[in-house]
């Protein structure tokens, strides 16, 4: 049987406001249980705008509509006015996720910063920003986080420090085929990395090799009987202008009996052979279809 973790970002405000409740509900009629990350500071969405003279981004609009799926008073968000801080604007919602009994966790304090100077920051700084998403979600949640999964899958020996000092259960940062200890350079670190080991949605969408009709398909066949198999999606997109298009997948996945599980479930399974997983180096690199480098397995 197959076994798919499903992980969802939730990136901006609207997105916790409207792709979450849609999410849920459908969760909730499929009976599916996921793992949902939030961005729980300021939504500064319209400073990605900057982004525009970054190689690649172009394309990207073009194929995924920004503007469509985002919306215009996201994307000035940071920019005309300050970005609303979306954990203490939408706690409620929040708590909701946890109380339906999906596993809840942090994606970032402020998405576009962490995306765009991970690599920049030195070391408090890095720690500062993990440090201000945790103090968020014991705030929301009234209990410590056990998982993150950082944005834009921006990760360096900074953050995995970090890291280390939560006393996670696991994290899911890279992109990858299978679970394991990260190490850079010579430092090996103690928090297991669950990687994303699918394309995500916006990764093939508006590519001429992968119309919407057959993307169903196309990431079943992606999918390991015997592997790990882990699909990141987001509360803007999958949660809201495809919705349509996810829920078909999920009911297509329930037929072909692929069993989808929060990401804790498998780090627990994992875990209870922890010496049979693997060290192995995280680096940067590039993913098809996604603008700069991002974190991957070795
Ligand atoms: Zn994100």
């Amino acid at each position: 049987m197959i076994e798919l973790g499903l992980k969802i970002d939730v990136d901006t405000e609207r997105g916790t406001q409207i792709g979450v409740p849609n999410l849920l509900k459908l969760f909730d009629e499929l009976g599916i249980k996921a793992t949902f990350l939030f961005a729980l500071g300021p939504d500064n969405t319209g400073r990605a705008i900057k982004r525009i003279f970054r190689p690649g981004f172009f394309q990207k609009i073009s194929r995924t509509g920004v503007v469509q799926v985002y919306g215009l008073k996201t994307l000035l968000n940071g920019v005309l006015w300050p970005g609303p801080n979306i954990a203490k604007k939408h706690s409620a919602l929040m708590r909701d996720v946890g109380k339906s009994g999906h596993e809840v966790g942090i994606h970032c304090y402020d998405h576009i910063f962490w995306q765009d100077n991970l690599h920049k920051l030195k070391e408090p700084i890095v720690r500062q920003e993990v440090n201000k998403a945790h103090e968020a979600f014991q705030e929301v949640f009234g209990f410590l986080a056990r998982t993150m999964g950082s944005a834009g899958w921006q990760a360096s020996h900074h953050s995995l420090a970090a890291y280390d000092d939560h006393n996670l259960l696991y994290a899911s940062d890279t992109r990858g085929q299978k679970a394991f200890f990260p190490q850079v350079d010579r430092r090996i670190f103690t928090t297991l990395q669950i990687p994303t080991t699918l394309p995500t949605l916006d990764e093939l969408l508006g590519r001429p090799e992968y119309p919407l009709e057959s993307m169903t398909a196309h990431y079943i066949k992606l999918m390991q009987p015997k592997g790990l198999n882990v699909l990141t999606i987001h509360a803007e997109l999958e949660g809201m202008a495809y919705f349509d298009w996810f829920k078909e997948f999920l009911i297509e996945c329930l037929h072909h009996k692929i069993k989808i599980v929060p990401l804790k479930t498998m780090a627990h399974k994992l875990l209870e052979k922890k010496f049979d997983i693997p060290i192995l180096p995280l680096l940067q690199g590039t993913v098809d279809g996604r603008t700069g480098t991002l974190a991957v397995q070795g």
